[in-house]
Order: structure tokens, then C-alpha cells, then sequence
């Protein structure tokens, strides 16, 4: 055995989150989330979060190599026959490139990249709705997703908040850095055969199933 990957590629409000952690809680995939690693980074005040929050808050993208060192890292942590899952990496050509020398050298093996589909609209309305526990990190939305009670998460009552880079001018932002950075992944991926189209629109119960089926 070697270690195995699959990708999570999509515009932002896409779905990829979502997807990673059903797909988790029914498989033996560790999912690696660049921005979740990043945000804990910010949190815990290392000089790698602290580099990198200027980047998040403009909606910009944080430099390859910051970004490449946190997933090297993170490979070194899961063994040799780890399952990978990557939520949001890579999101530039260069990484793309870097993450397939690294894969090679290691023996690893990148079998599907899931791009999930939807529109501009869609987007737009998961992010802007988008309320995230302080606490425990849950997901919600205000119409979606809602809570139980306004304001407070279901699982642990806390108090529940937009990310920061969730405003509407830095949505905006990160929806364009999609187009110009990391939508060229997918025609690198389907030139070498691993992309497989997701429709990410329609309830998640649904996207996960059509996940799970590619899987087997
Ligand atoms: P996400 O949680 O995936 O939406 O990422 C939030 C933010 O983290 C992005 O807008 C970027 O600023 C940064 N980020 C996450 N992953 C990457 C990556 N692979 N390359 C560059 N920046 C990233």
C-alpha cells in the first residue's frame, strides 16, 4: 500500500467543507482543510497564521509556499498508507505541480478530483448566509441551515458568528481569485483524466450519495 488521495476542487460556497465531512464520518479518509489549518494557525498565533491572515481577510490567496509547507507537514503526520482527502488544495497550478512531484517521489497515488459544481448565485447565497459556531466550529445557515434558536448553535450553545472573510466585498473577491488562480486546475485534471463533474447545487444528502457512488 501507498498513500492514496482524492481532491475537493470548487468555487468558495461550493460545498467542499460539507462534502469532506460527510465523506469522512463514512470513510477512512483524514481530511486535510488548508483554510481550517490556516484558521487554527490565525487562532493560535503562530508566525505561519499570522502571515497568512493578511491574505485571508482580503480574500486573496496565501503565498505556494506557505501553503505547500503546511500540507508537507501535514503528509509526514498520517503514515504510509494514509487516505487523503484535501479541501481547498491545491488552488494554483504551481501547487498542483509541487503536490504531484511530492506524490511521485513518495509513491503516492491521486485517484479522483471532485469538482463541484454550482452557480455564481448559489455561491454567493451559501456564503452570505453562512454562520459558523465560535465554540465548536459548527456550520450553519440562516435559512438553509438554520439553528434552533437565532444566534446560538444547536450542538453546544454557543454563540454563532460570520467567518470574516464571509462579507459580501470579500466573497465577491474570493469568487474572482477562483476564477483567475484556481479554475485553470480543471482543465489540468481532466487532461489527465481524474476530473469527475459534481453537480453541488441540490441538497447535500444527494451530492454526498453521488460522492460515495464514485468512490467504490
Ligand atoms: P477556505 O476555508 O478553503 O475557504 O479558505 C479560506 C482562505 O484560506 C482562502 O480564501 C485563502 O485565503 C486561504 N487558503 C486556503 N487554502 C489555500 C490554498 N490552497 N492556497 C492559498 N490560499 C489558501
Amino acid at each position: 500500500m501507498s498513500i492514496q488521495a482524492i481532491v475537493l476542487l470548487g468555487a468558495p460556497g461550493a460545498g467542499k467543507g460539507t462534502m469532506a465531512e460527510a465523506i469522512r464520518g463514512a470513510t477512512a479518509f483524514i481530511h486535510v482543510s488548508t483554510g481550517d489549518m490556516l484558521r487554527e494557525a490565525i487562532n493560535a498565533g503562530t508566525p505561519v497564521g499570522r502571515e497568512a491572515e493578511v491574505f485571508m481577510r482580503q480574500g486573496a490567496l496565501v503565498p505556494d509556499e506557505v501553503i505547500l509547507k503546511i500540507v508537507m507537514a501535514r503528509l509526514e503526520q498520517g503514515g504510509p498508507d494514509a487516505l487523503y482527502m484535501f479541501d481547498g488544495f491545491p488552488r494554483t497550478l504551481e501547487q498542483a505541480r509541487l503536490m504531484d512531484a511530492e506524490f511521485t517521489r513518495r509513491g503516492a497515488k491521486l485517484s479522483h478530483v471532485f469538482l463541484l459544481d454550482v452557480s455564481r448565485a448559489v455561491s454567493l447565497e451559501r456564503l452570505g448566509g453562512r454562520r459558523i459556531c465560535r465554540r465548536c466550529g459548527a456550520n450553519f445557515h440562516v435559512r438553509n441551515i438554520p439553528p434552533k434558536k437565532a444566534g446560538i448553535c444547536d450542538n453546544c450553545g454557543g454563540e454563532l458568528s460570520q467567518r470574516p472573510d464571509d462579507s459580501r466585498a470579500t466573497i465577491l473577491k474570493r469568487l474572482e481569485v477562483f476564477q483567475q488562480q484556481t479554475a485553470g486546475l480543471v482543465a489540468y485534471y481532466e487532461k489527465r483524466g481524474l476530473l469527475q463533474r459534481v453537480d453541488s447545487s441540490g441538497p447535500r444528502d444527494e451530492t454526498v450519495a453521488d460522492i460515495m457512488k464514485r468512490l467504490q
